[in-house]
């Protein structure tokens, strides 16, 4: 087995999981309710795993690696002639008319 995605956040692991799934690949989920252990804080913060078989592994990290990338063209992006911030929907920048 092995490791292809942790997340602080548990529901975008497990969101990520049944993404995984529904493309065919069967994981394990690892870590699922660790955060309040008999009320305690534990030592350190452990956080949900998606595990995967080996033969597994490159097809999982492919597809985490898609879902990241169209989690980051959602975002805004900073121009890198004036350093000002743009809504992902502009291709170019409002405020120098430099390109993304
Ligand atoms: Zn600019």
């Amino acid at each position: 087995m092995k490791l292809v995605f942790s997340k602080e956040n548990r529901f975008e692991v497990i969101a990520m999981r049944s993404f995984l799934e529904s493309h065919g690949v069967p994981s394990v989920l690892k870590n699922e309710f660790t955060s309040s252990v008999m009320g305690e804080v534990p030592f350190f913060e452990t956080w949900p795993e998606i595990w995967v078989a080996d033969e597994m592994f490159q097809q999982a990290e492919q597809l985490v690696a898609q879902v990241q990338s169209e989690i980051v063209d959602t975002d805004d992006w900073l121009c890198s002639g004036c350093k000002e911030e743009n809504p992902s929907t502009f291709e170019i920048c409002w405020c120098c008319g430099g390109e993304r």
